[in-house]
């Protein structure tokens, strides 16, 4: 992966997803994970897996933005990239805006699939406003490492998760994208709630894949070359995939579905159905929204800089 300095004028940018409005930060563009759905690649750059764009000078910029304005609202860490992928090891950038918005008292959310993120773990332990969320597809390793090649192992995942949980962080999953036919299958979806409430989590929350073109030209790419035109057959057939895709939801039925069975199982594993935003005041979980997903991605919502 090619890593390249690419200074920024804005760190935090308003997003706008199914009526919420929230704050994201993304101290890098592109992603080392190479997720084959990953729904932020193409409309920042098509080199997304294969370049890190770093925006070195980003605590700067965003500790002038805090001195100037006023930031009320819980932040997103991140909606665009993975703010805990490797290259985050050695340049600290995600570390250093998390010690921004502390300073500042802003409550913030992490999403990440990297168990990465325990480095960290004194920092967001000590801070009333940190709230940890990890994107967990399958804990099936052999198919992990099929469409999320660079993650973490599922174990690894969980392991973190239990030592955050224990350090008082509220801590969660979001099961993102679901993709019928690979990860969907019996048990499946309910197998990684109970093993997120094994690992002291608190919440679980689920979505459905939703398609663009170049998502299913990966997909499709990816099936193939496996073996498994099957299921690429069968997911053309779910999605009506019938030359352009512009961009596809999933059907209402199949994803309502799998709300169904996960909030089902979470009910039973005594976690809560949706993600709570962090606040800075106790109890931590309110739970003031629901179904805020991974695929809450820039590509997928209108973003503006909102200072
Ligand atoms: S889905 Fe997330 S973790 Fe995976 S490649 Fe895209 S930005 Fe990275």
């Amino acid at each position: 992966m090619r890593v390249l300095p690419k200074p920024c004028s804005v760190a935090i940018r308003s997003f706008l997803y199914q009526g919420f409005r929230g704050l994201t930060a993304n101290p890098y563009n592109g992603c080392g994970h190479r997720c084959v759905y990953c729904y932020a690649t193409f409309e920042w750059f098509p080199n997304f897996y294969d370049e890190l764009h770093v925006k070195h000078n980003f605590p700067q910029v965003l500790a002038r933005q805090l001195i100037e304005n006023r930031v009320g609202q819980p932040v997103f860490l991140s909606s665009a990239t993975d703010p805990y992928q490797p290259h985050e090891q050695s340049f600290k950038i995600t570390r250093k805006t998390v010690e921004l918005l502390q300073r500042h008292g802003i409550p913030y959310y992490i999403f990440t699939k990297s168990a990465g993120v325990v480095r960290d773990l004194e920092l967001h332990a000590s801070y009333n406003g940190s709230m940890v969320v990890w994107s967990l597809t399958t804990i099936n390793e052999k198919v992990k490492r099929l469409i999320e090649p660079y993650t973490s192992p599922a174990r690894s995942v969980l392991k973190v998760m239990r030592e955050f949980a224990e350090a008082g962080v509220p801590v969660g999953a979001n099961i993102d994208p679901v993709i019928p036919g690979l990860t969907d299958l019996d048990g499946w979806v309910e197998e990684v709630v109970d093993a997120v409430a094994e690992s002291g989590g608190s919440f679980v929350s689920v979505g459905a894949l939703r398609l663009r073109d170049d998502i299913w030209a990966r997909m499709n790419n990816l099936l193939q070359s496996r073996g498994m035109s099957d299921i690429a057959d069968m997911l053309k057939k779910l999605y009506k995939i019938d030359g352009s895709l512009g961009y596809r939801e999933p059907p209402h039925a199949y994803e309502e579905q799998l709300i169904q069975r996960v909030a089902r199982r979470a009910r039973r594993a005594g976690l809560t159905f949706g993600i709570p935003l962090p606040t800075m005041n106790k109890p931590r979980n309110t739970l003031i929204q629901t179904q805020l997903s991974s695929y809450l991605e820039e590509s997928f919502m209108s973003s503006e800089a909102i200072i």
